[in-house]
Parts: C-alpha cells; sequence; structure tokens
C-alpha cells in the first residue's frame, strides 16, 4: 500500500487576481507530522482550507487517500480532524456538550472517545462549562478535542498553539505526539511559534507568496539550520557585488553595515574568502554559525533582505 496520504500537483487558488496559491505541489506521507511555515497571508489557511475540503481549488488535481474523484475524496474526508482559523464551537452548549455533538456529527460510534479526548485536552474539570465562558487557551483545547473526537487519520491544525500557556503548549505538543504514534495518525499543522514547530514535526512546509519554496525532512533541515556563514568587514557593498556575482543562487542578508549572513552554504567559506582577497576586502571576521529555524526561514524567504 502506497505510503502517501495526500498528493496534490499544481494546485492555484485565484481571488480576483491575486493567487493564494500559486502552482502548489505537495506530497504527504502516512505517519508524519508536517510543520507549515510562512508569513501571514502567505497562503497557509488557504491549503488547509482545500485539503479540508472546505474550499475548492482554481485548478489542479488532488489524490487524498487513494482517490482522485472529488466525490470519493469527500467520502475519505470523514477521517479527517480540522480546526481551522479557530475552533467552530457552540457558545451555548457546554464543553462536553459541544464534544459529543462533533463525536455523533464525525460519526464515531465509541461512545468513551467524548470524554476520553476531554481528559487529553485537560478539561476535565470544565466540562460542564459553557464554552461561551471559556478562557481562549480553553478555547483552543476544546477545538482540538472536536477535532480528534472522530478518531481521524489525518489531523489538520491551522495555528493550534494560539492563545495556550506555556504549560498547555508542552500538553499539546506530547498529546499530538502521541496521537501520532498511537493512531497512526498524519498530522499537518502551522503555527508562527516556529521554535515548538521544531520540536514537534518530523517535516517542514515553507510555503511564500502562494508557492511552496521548500519542503525538508527534520533531519535535512538539521543538517541546513546547522550552519551559516557570518561575514564582518567595512566593505559591504562590495562584498554584495562578489555574492550576486559568483553565488548568484545564494541567499544572505546584511545585518548591519558591516556584516553579512549567508545561509545555507558553509562549504563557499574558502572560495568567498579568496575573492575578497582579490579585491582587497580586510576582512575582521569570517566564520560559520549556527543557525535558529526563524533565521533560517528569513534565509530562504529573503523576508528581510530588501
Ligand atoms: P495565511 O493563512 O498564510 O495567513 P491565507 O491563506 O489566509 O494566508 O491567505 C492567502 C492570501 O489569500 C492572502 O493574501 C489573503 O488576503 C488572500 N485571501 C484569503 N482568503 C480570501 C478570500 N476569501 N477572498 C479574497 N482573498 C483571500
Amino acid at each position: 500500500m502506497s505510503d502517501v496520504i495526500f498528493e496534490a500537483r499544481n494546485l492555484t487558488k485565484k481571488y480576483k487576481n491575486q493567487y493564494a496559491l500559486d502552482d502548489v505541489s505537495i506530497t504527504l506521507k502516512k505517519d508524519r507530522i508536517y510543520g507549515f511555515i510562512g508569513e501571514n497571508g502567505a497562503g497557509k489557511s488557504t491549503l488547509m482550507k482545500i485539503l479540508a475540503g472546505l474550499i475548492f481549488p482554481t485548478s489542479g488535481d488532488m489524490t487524498f487517500m487513494g482517490e482522485t474523484d472529488p466525490a470519493a475524496i469527500e467520502k475519505k474526508r470523514k477521517s479527517v480532524g480540522t480546526m481551522i482559523e479557530g475552533p467552530y464551537i457552540y457558545p451555548g452548549y457546554s464543553v462536553r456538550q459541544n464534544v459529543e455533538l462533533q463525536r455523533l456529527l464525525v460519526g464515531n460510534p465509541d461512545e468513551s472517545a467524548t470524554d476520553r479526548m476531554i481528559e487529553l485536552v485537560g478539561l476535565s474539570d470544565s466540562r460542564k462549562k459553557k464554552a461561551k465562558k471559556l478562557s481562549m487557551g480553553m478555547k483552543q483545547r476544546l477545538g482540538i478535542a472536536m477535532a480528534m473526537v472522530g478518531n481521524p487519520r489525518f489531523l489538520i491544525l491551522d495555528e493550534p498553539i494560539n492563545g495556550l500557556d506555556p504549560k498547555n503548549i508542552v500538553t499539546l505538543r506530547c498529546m499530538l505526539k502521541k496521537i501520532n504514534q498511537d493512531n497512526d495518525c498524519t498530522i499537518f499543522v502551522s503555527s508562527h511559534i516556529l521554535s515548538e514547530l521544531y520540536l514537534l514535526a518530523t517535516d517542514f512546509i515553507f510555503i511564500h507568496k502562494g508557492k511552496i519554496i521548500e519542503s525538508v525532512t527534520h533531519e535535512q533541515l538539521e543538517e541546513k539550520c546547522s550552519q551559516y556563514v557570518f561575514v564582518r568587514n567595512n566593505y559591504i557593498p562590495e562584498t554584495v557585488t562578489i555574492l550576486e556575482k559568483y553565488f548568484p543562487d545564494i541567499n544572505y542578508k546584511v545585518e548591519t553595515d558591516d556584516a553579512i549572513k549567508i545561509y545555507g552554504k558553509p562549504e563557499i567559506m574558502t572560495e568567498l574568502s579568496g575573492y575578497m582577497m582579490q579585491a582587497g576586502i580586510t576582512v575582521s571576521e569570517l566564520s560559520a554559525k549556527e543557525m535558529s529555524l526563524e533565521e533560517y526561514f528569513i534565509g530562504i524567504t529573503g523576508a528581510e533582505r530588501k
């Protein structure tokens, strides 16, 4: 059996003159946890809504759990749990009623699932509380319980960490890892807290201005993130000219008026040093350093380069 749960080929979503998704092709494999990373407006919610069947692409093809026909895909969506742009909860109903209603809606015959999910998200003490009286973090946890009560094989969570305090963030991380391992559930999760995603995800997909700019496994990212080249000198415009001329494919960022970071290619250090010497540039520092996921993201999107 194929280990692919979802595949998209050349998906676009156009709103008037703007592409929210622009020729997106991705493959999601079973039992992985995908961290979906992009700035505000990059197209994350749009792709998640398409995956969840809430909106439809303007063009492109999808295969979901082996099905390509839209009606067959829709049937398979019973095994998808979602929380996109906040939980859909009934404010006048209690925590338990909300989860129970969702269990019935998704047709999970296992009655014990309702209380198990409430327990899992740490809301047992508040199960009789009306949803409208919950704090933001508690509402978020209720949404996650509702997304999971159908025993999903595929869980789509848009910014689930929003509104959670540090303790709840750790609880959620452990919970998602457990669901992934125990229930063979593929998870597709977006968050702007990249350090948290780094601790959770097995794979990372970077989206920028509607385009997927990189898909990497945790191991690959660790390798890529591990180093960047740091250059300090008083000839930044000249150094930039060298970079553009000899290394046109690299990403770099001018940090200050005497420092540049060059992402992902520590092997260029010797060659770069040679070009700078040739140009008569005195270098006060040239070294390989460690990089955070945030820095890597800025590096590949070029977000702060302009
Ligand atoms: P993200 O979730 O990464 O913040 P979105 O997927 O919500 O980004 O949005 C991607 C782009 O599509 C944005 O420029 C947004 O303004 C636009 N967009 C999203 N939904 C609509 C809509 N219903 N009508 C028009 N434009 C939209």
